[in-house]
């Protein structure tokens, strides 16, 4: 091996879901909104200022921090913005969790956490979920670098109550406790009611699930000004332009959207509830989902050979091939067309399964 391939940083990294091409195909794998952004995004993009891309964007993205700040009633000092919340979360790893005591999270969960930990060399614990596959707040009591979690969690889809939350919290008052709400907005309460006790609370959402952005990238922590300051230290010390300005102009936008953004919620709410009918019908058990998914598994057909099926008819889902998970399909909830598909499919392949 040669010198500098030595010194190649190794690294075993995340592996996104599949963004197939083609039309004539069922995409229920990446957890994307079905619905496209809200027509005050659409205006804009018609209006956008392409003189006005010789410019640098705003560095600290003032215009999608004062609109957050107003949206959700904090200071405009409590809010920080990111490429995707992947960026936000990724530095926030690099910001807060510099102890030498490992952070925890739990095992089954977002499965970056794991990635950034080893990339930057941050100590970790996972805590294995109860057979139902909750987190147990007391695990998260005892001395550590650090807590996150997301909440609902992925890919199980269950949420974890605010007063939980608080517990974790109120144990942890010597560490930075990270509340990942990318899916928050499909059900559930956000921490973000605890900031004003917790200063060392840094709550995580995304414009990529609910506002039907993931193709701009943006993401957002709120907490308190001590913790935002921080970020942007980081922030300024390896890439000042982060956001550009498409994305900050178009993310005003559909923050402004509050009456599309509220319909498509309910239209999502609605589908994953019927959804969870006609699973259990099926004879699939799936916990209670709150987020834009489900996760399910059969009582006899394999998900491995659903998951293999489903692709070949080209319904794409989520299959995580590992302890614990390998007989789960994540599915993301589509429009109502598309899960009448997947079910129609569904029943055929379970009906007709022999072992
Ligand atoms: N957190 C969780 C729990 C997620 O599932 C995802 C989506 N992959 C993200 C964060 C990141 O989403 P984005 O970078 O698109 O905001």
């Amino acid at each position: 091996m040669k010198t500098w391939e030595k010194n190649i940083r190794k690294v075993v990294p995340y592996v996104p879901g599949e963004q197939p091409k083609g039309d004539k195909l069922i995409k229920l794998n990446t957890n994307e909104n079905p619905y496209p952004p809200g027509p005050g995004v659409s205006r804009a993009l018609g209006a956008m200022d392409f003189e006005g891309l010789r410019k640098y964007p705003d560095p600290a993205a003032r215009a999608l921090t004062d609109c957050l700040a107003e949206y959700y009633g904090v200071g405009t000092d409590q809010v920080f913005v990111g490429v995707g919340s992947d960026d936000v979360l990724a530095t926030a790893f690099l910001t807060f969790f510099n102890s030498e005591k490992p952070i925890l999270f739990p095992d089954v969960t977002y499965s970056f956490y794991k990635v950034w930990a080893e990339l930057f060399g941050i100590p970790y614990e996972t805590l294995p979920l109860d057979e139902t596959f909750s987190i147990r707040p007391e695990d998260y009591y005892k001395e550590n670098g650090g807590v996150i979690f997301p909440n609902p969690n992925a890919p199980t889809g269950l949420f974890l109550g605010l007063s939980q939350v608080e517990e974790i919290l109120r144990h942890n008052s010597d560490g930075i406790v990270i509340v990942d709400e990318a899916y928050i907005d499909f059900g559930g309460q956000s921490a973000l009611k605890l900031l004003a006790q917790y200063e060392n609370l840094l709550v995580v959402q995304t414009f990529s699930k609910s506002r039907s952005l993931a193709g701009l990238r943006i993401g957002f922590a709120i907490g308190s000004p001590r913790l935002i300051a921080a970020l942007n230290d980081v922030k300024y010390s390896y890439n000042s332009y982060t956001m550009n300005l498409p994305s900050l102009a178009l993310g005003v936008e559909a923050v402004r959207d509050e009456e599309y953004f509220q319909e498509t919620i309910k239209k999502i709410v609605s589908t994953r509830e019927k959804a969870k009918k006609r699973f259990r019908e099926l004879g699939f058990s799936f916990p209670d989902s709150m987020a834009n998914f489900i996760f399910a598994s059969h009582e006899k057909v394999p998900a491995a050979e659903l998951f293999s099926a489903l692709l070949r008819e080209k319904i794409y889902v989520r299959y995580f091939p590992k302890p614990r998970l390998e007989n789960f399909l994540r599915i993301t909830i589509g429009r109502e067309e598309e899960m009448e598909a997947l079910f129609v499919f569904l029943e055929e392949q379970v009906s007709g399964w022999k072992p």
